[in-house]
Order: structure tokens, then C-alpha cells, then sequence
């Protein structure tokens, strides 16, 4: 409608939103995907939980221009800061209110949310992880518009994990799907190295050491040179076995076989 000038629809749509509490951590996880849905057409949004600081070696300003450098790098047309704290980041009512709001104001068809227990990293990564399937949640509940700043009541569609390397537990996923960043992983990287505070050169080389050798060997189960690995809280319906298994254009399936361009890896 041309006319409404409401704080909704002064906020265009996302297709996509990804959510993780720290600047970088989405890059890790899943930044090849969110390029490529970039180059795909797809609107794309990043939301980070908190600023990432305080760290050793960082400082607001510098992890704010890090995290604006590393989305130039990814084509992601928006990045916002949700604004709640770091290290003590917890799956709370408040906090819930915080991120359901957002959603609610950009009502994206999908939200994918880092995913995973990490011990000897940030426990923000798992309570981010909690946050977001419970912000996922509230953003839908009516009668509660003032606890989300006036905004309406949105369900978001569906809910995808981007899976973390390091993950305490060995998951039995309902389901997963590999994407191919083959085309893609310079972005990713460009973006990773975007966060100079975070990585000095010792630290960046063992890192894209990890990353490098994750994604390709997620990769190679699907027969792609590099991929990022996905996962769904329930099977993946089908209406066409053969689309399903097969793949095509817009399908979750691989559409290239292991062993004709990639080494036969399963
Ligand atoms: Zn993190």
C-alpha cells in the first residue's frame, strides 16, 4: 500500500536472516552461504547479537568497522547490532523481547541461527543459539505488542542451523544438506580476514588452516570442492522423489554427483 508510512513497512523484507552473538562468528559458520544467497538474488540479513567486546585485542570502534568491512566483503545488504552484552549473553525473557522484535521488523521467510555447544569457546555460542529458537518463537505471539516496541505478531517460516565445527556433541539431525561455496570461498575468506583485532597473522593462519580443511571436507561428502554444512530441526518434506534425490534449481539436493568433478567421497 502506498500510503502506509507504519514503522513496518518502513523496513523492507529480508528473505533471510542469520543470527550469532559475535561479529565473525557467522563468517566462520556460514559466510560462503550468505554470499552466495547474495549472488543468488535473495535478500539477505546479518544479525549480531552483541559487539563482540570486550577482547584482548579489540575495541568497539574497530570490531564495528571489521564488521562492516567482512559484509562489503559478502555483498550482505544488511548488518545490524542487536545490542545485547557480550560474555553474558543469556537465552532470556529480555533478550528474547530484544531479537523477536527484529524479527518481527524485517519478518525474513527464513532464520538461520548458529548452532552448537562450544567448551573451550564462548558460552554466548550455545545461549545464542537457545535466544534465537525462543526469539523465533515469541516474534509470533499476539497480545504482547508493547513488550516488542508496537511491532506485529510474525512467524517466521522456517528455522535452519548452521552447524559449528567444534561442537561438543556428535548431532543426530533430522536432517542435513551441504551447500557448495566452491565460487565462493574467497568471500568467505575475505570476510574472515576482515577481523584483523580478533586473528593476528599466527592466529589467521591457523585458522584458515581449520576453516579451509572443514569446508572442504563437508565439501567432498557432496562431491564440492568447499562446502558449508546445514541442518533442519525435522526431516525434509518432499512432494518428488526424484526432484528430492535428484536435485535441481531450488532444490536442498546435490546436483553435482561425487566422483564426475571431485574425488568420490561417499
Ligand atoms: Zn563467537
Amino acid at each position: 500500500m502506498e500510503s502506509s508510512t507504519t514503522e513496518e513497512s518502513a523496513v523492507e523484507r529480508l528473505d533471510v536472516v542469520a543470527v550469532a552473538p559475535h561479529p565473525d562468528d557467522l563468517e566462520i559458520s556460514c559466510g560462503g552461504t550468505l554470499a552466495k544467497l547474495v549472488q543468488q538474488g535473495y535478500r539477505v540479513g546479518i544479525f549480531d547479537l552483541t559487539t563482540g567486546e570486550p577482547t584482548p585485542r579489540g575495541d568497539e570502534k574497530t570490531r564495528r568497522e571489521e564488521a562492516e568491512q567482512a559484509r562489503q566483503h559478502l555483498n550482505v545488504p544488511v548488518r545490524i547490532n542487536v545490542g545485547l552484552p557480550n560474555r553474558v549473553l543469556m537465552d532470556s525473557p529480555e533478550n528474547r523481547f530484544r531479537l523477536a522484535t527484529e524479527l518481527r521488523r524485517y519478518r525474513p521467510k527464513v532464520l538461520i541461527t548458529m548452532a552448537g555447544r562450544t567448551p573451550a569457546a564462548s558460552p554466548d555460542h550455545h545461549q545464542g543459539h537457545l535466544l534465537a529458537e525462543a526469539s523465533r518463537f515469541y516474534s509470533q505471539l499476539t497480545k504482547w505488542d508493547d513488550r516488542f516496541a508496537g511491532t506485529g505478531p510474525y512467524r517466521v517460516p522456517q528455522l535452519v542451523y548452521a552447524t559449528v565445527p567444534f561442537d561438543a556433541e556428535v548431532r543426530h539431525w533430522h536432517s542435513t544438506f551441504v551447500v557448495d561455496i566452491s565460487d565462493v570461498f574467497d568471500k568467505k575468506w575475505a570476510a574472515i580476514e576482515a577481523y584483523k583485532s580478533q586473528f593476528d597473522d599466527n592466529r589467521l593462519a591457523m585458522v584458515k588452516h581449520f576453516i579451509t580443511g572443514h569446508n572442504i571436507s563437508v565439501g567432498a561428502s557432496c562431491g564440492f570442492a568447499y562446502g558449508e554444512l546445514f541442518a533442519l530441526p525435522h526431516p525434509v518434506g518432499s512432494q518428488d522423489f526424484m526432484t528430492t534425490v535428484m536435485g535441481r534449481k531450488g532444490s536442498i539436493a546435490p546436483v553435482a554427483l561425487p566422483g564426475q568433478e571431485h574425488l568420490p567421497m561417499g
